[in-house]
């Protein structure tokens, strides 16, 4: 786990437009932040900043106490939850959550043990040999995590995962992931454009406008004072 601390961070496009200015986040070791504003206020430019997925204009990225600025994704130890699509249909429950050990080959011995205690803390035991079509949404949500963290990442970051599904399985998801990061105590950053997500799972939520941090707050500060 680590703190990740965004310090006057820009982004300037090719084409000259500036999707982030000058933004300043410090998010702790644990903490569940959002980053909430409307379609294209820069939520996932800065997302893919600290992912390492897009340059940097001007400013610093730090994760831990090490600046990342120009560490490849790889070198981040940073693990982006993806969604249902991510999953492989033909393969496993089990080897869904081996994949990234499968990439870098581990151990036989160490792939058991890791998706083993993944899948006990995801309550994912009994369904180890069934594939994604043989699974709830919520229970497919878990394995997404699972993969996270059997690479043992130092963050999450969810980027509008639930924002193609229904408002009843969303419901659902949102429970999952707010009970897994609780659980996990993982630092997770999660892009969205959805009120009532912002104010059910995060800690803190930073609110961006035009590329601009406008405030940041806990849910309920941002209730009583919007
Ligand atoms: P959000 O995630 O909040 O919807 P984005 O970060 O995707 O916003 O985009 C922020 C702004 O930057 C938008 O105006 C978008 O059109 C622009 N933008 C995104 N990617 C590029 C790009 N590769 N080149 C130029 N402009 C881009
Ligand atoms: P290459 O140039 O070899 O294709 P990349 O720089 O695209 O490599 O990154 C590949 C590695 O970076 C992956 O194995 C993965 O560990 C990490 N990575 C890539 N995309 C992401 C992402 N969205 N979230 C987290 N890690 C990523």
């Amino acid at each position: 786990m680590a703190a990740i601390t965004i310090k006057n961070i820009t982004k300037t496009y090719g084409d000259g437009f500036k999707a982030v200015k000058d933004v300043s986040l410090d998010i702790a070791d644990g903490e569940f932040m959002i980053l909430v504003g409307p379609s294209g206020c820069g939520k996932s430019t800065l997302l893919r900043m600290i992912v390492g997925l897009e340059d940097i204009t001007s400013g610093d990225m730090i994760i831990g106490d090490k600046r990342v600025n120009e560490k490849a994704p790889r070198d981040r130890n940073l693990a982006m939850v993806f969604q249902n699509y991510a999953l492989y249909p033909h393969l496993s429950v089990f080897e869904n959550i081996a994949f990234p050990l499968r990439l870098r080959k581990a151990p036989e011995a160490e792939v058991k043990e890791r998706v083993g205690n993944a899948a006990s803390l995801l309550e994912l035991t009994e369904h180890l040999q069934r594939k994604p079509s043989q699974l709830s949404g919520g229970q497919r949500q878990r394995v997404a995590m699972g993969r996270a963290i059997v690479r043992q990442a130092d963050a999450f970051l969810f980027d509008e995962p639930l924002s193609n599904l229904d408002a009843k399985l969303r419901g659902q998801m949102r429970t999952e992931i707010l009970r897994m990061q609780r659980r996990l105590g993982t630092t997770t950053v999660y892009v969205t454009h959805d009120q009532t997500e912002a104010m059910t799972l995060g800690d803190r939520v930073a609110v961006l406008r035009k590329g601009v941090l406008q405030q940041v707050a806990s849910p309920r500060e941002l209730y009583e004072r919007p």
